[in-house]
């Protein structure tokens, strides 16, 4: 009988191969015991294992194309690289940028692909290739900031401390009453699924980082994982004391390789002074895959399966890693939770405005300084976009949350940006990857981009997913490439709301649900820009 954990190392042994190959695929078969049709199956599935000699990519993502990764990728091809386009990499405030093997290379030019000339290893954007963006606002008061970027690491673990001292179920209704929601996208009460699971009768439980940041416009996990790797995994043991884990899996995307560093580094400062006593972390990467930031294909990732959602209930928090309760968490909500227990649930609850706590804002796009920015969960998009220097041009749309959220009109610029009052106009905050759009760029070709992202990244187990993604980006492909007046184009937008019910009843995950809105909401808010 194949131990699961066998599987689990299908992804990396491909990975050390070079990719999928046929060969490969034999080998770690034979290596692993896992039949090759599965092999075959897990490593077709991820991007970073699914183009083997591929060894730089160029982010094809919308604040990307918006600085140019276009022109650049064909200059690329054309250069003799083994290059191909990818989904955002997480680096939209430093776009164009691009990923050699598991590096991201920020703020590419032309000039660095004529440098490089036709050699991988010779692509280099900045010295040493540092990856870390601006971070704000300036001159914040850091009695009022939960993660506060800029802070010097504290190694010492007094919040771990500090709730021991307090007792289980004090931690509980601290976090309880902070409201702390999730910041990876859903903003589901972070209490309920802590007592979800310290409840469960099974006595083994796990905790789970979701590090799998891929949200176009959203890069605020990656700072924090650089820059505050120890709140991080504070936030994780004090997680696993309360809920009776002793293991936590730490899932990184892939292309994370900084990142990826910084954490493996405070782990091991943590094991060296035993600071978290009874806590195993592991590290685990990902291969290039949007939809693992969903926390059930997030699961059966790490199980060494393709990422693909599981039907949910049973959730997580009864049956998840290898069927046991499992708590998952976002980077960015784990690491609120050391200043939750050390000043308290009211202090957090009170930092923000109309909603619980501060939130990390990405922006990209069309703003002077695109950066992440700690501020009152609640401002609207006028404030954050002043505290990163002010617009670029025009302003004529923004995305609030990512490619999820769609499109808002510069109308809405001093709607609240938090979780209730996005939703009440058609919107959400999703991950806050806000991305702003001056009066130079088209909506019909930003609906395509963000479409174009949702077929590409699509698991496809759903039909209504696979068909739907597709049929909607090839519809405003169709409308830019002929014009609404061809009979094509008009049959095919005519049908966009019908598709778009379909995405929404019959899909069995966010992306599924969220992916009509690009052009629904582009749709709605800038009709004459279609035609209709
Ligand atoms: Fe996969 Fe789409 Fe279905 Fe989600 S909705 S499970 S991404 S096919």
């Amino acid at each position: 009988m194949l131990d699961p954990r066998q599987r689990a190392e299908v992804p990396a042994k491909l990975l050390e191969a070079g990719g999928l190959r046929d060969a490969v695929a034999r080998q770690v078969a034979a290596e692993t015991g896992v039949p090759e049709a599965q092999v075959y199956g897990v490593g077709s599935f991820f991007h970073l294992l699914s183009q083997p000699g591929v060894n730089v990519r160029v982010c094809q993502g919308v604040s990307c194309k918006l600085a140019g990764a276009e022109d650049l990728l064909s200059q690329a091809k054309a250069s003799g690289l083994a290059v191909a386009g990818c989904s955002c990499l997480a680096a939209c405030d430093q776009a164009p940028a691009a990923l050699r093997t598991r590096r991201v290379l920020p703020r590419l030019t032309s000039q660095h692909i004529d440098r490089a000339a036709g050699d991988w290893q010779a692509l280099v954007t900045t010295e040493g290739d540092t990856w870390e963006g601006v971070i704000g606002p300036a001159g914040a008061d850091p009695e009022n900031l939960a993660i506060d970027l800029s802070a010097e690491r504290d190694h010492a673990g007094a919040a771990f401390a500090r709730a021991q001292e307090m007792g289980p179920e004090a931690v509980l209704d601290a976090i309880d009453s902070s409201g702390l929601q999730g910041r990876g996208g859903a903003g589901f009460p972070a209490a309920f699924k802590w007592k979800a699971v310290r409840s469960q009768a099974d006595p083994v439980h796990y905790v789970v980082l979701n590090a799998d940041e891929g949200e176009p416009g959203t890069f605020k996990d990656r700072e924090v994982l650089m820059r505050r790797p120890d709140l991080v995994l504070e936030g994780l043991a004090i997680a696993a004391w309360v809920v009776g884990a002793r293991d936590v899996y730490c899932y990184l995307r892939g292309e994370f390789e900084l990142p990826w560093q910084e954490l493996e580094q405070a782990i091991g400062r943590f094991a060296a002074a035993d600071t978290f006593p009874g806590i195993h972390f592991h590290m685990h990467a990902g291969h290039g895959a949007y939809i693992c930031g969903e926390e059930t294909a997030l699961i059966e990732a790490l199980e060494g399966n393709r990422g693909m959602p599981r039907l949910r209930p049973p959730y997580p928090t009864e049956s998840g890693l290898w069927g046991k309760p499992t708590l998952v968490h976002n980077v960015e909500t784990i690491a609120c939770v050391p200043s939750v227990v050390r000043r308290g649930g009211a202090w957090f609850k009170g930092l923000g405005r109309g909603a619980p706590g501060t939130k990390l804002y990405c922006v990209s796009g069309h703003v002077e300084r695109p950066g992440t920015y700690e501020l009152p969960l609640g401002v609207s998009l006028d404030e954050l976009v002043a505290a990163a220097g002010g617009y670029v041009g025009k302003l004529k749309a923004f995305s609030p949350g990512g490619a999820s959220s769609g499109f808002l009109p510069a109308s809405e610029r001093r709607r609240p940006l938090e979780f209730k009052a996005l939703a009440e106009v058609g919107s959400m905050l999703g991950s806050a990857g806000v991305v702003v759009f001056n009066d130079t760029v088209e909506m019909p070709w930003a609906a395509r981009e963000q479409l174009s992202f949702f077929e590409v990244e699509s698991c496809g187990q759903c039909a209504p997913c696979r068909i739907g993604t597709r049929f909607l980006h090839q519809a405003v492909q169709r409308f830019l490439a002929c014009g609404v007046d061809t009979d094509d184009a008009k049959e095919s937008l005519s049908q966009v709301a019908e598709v778009a019910w379909e995405l929404n009843e019959g899909s069995i995950c966010g992306l599924g649900q969220a992916a009509c809105l690009p052009l629904t909401s582009a749709l709605r808010w800038f009709p004459e820009e279609f035609g209709v």
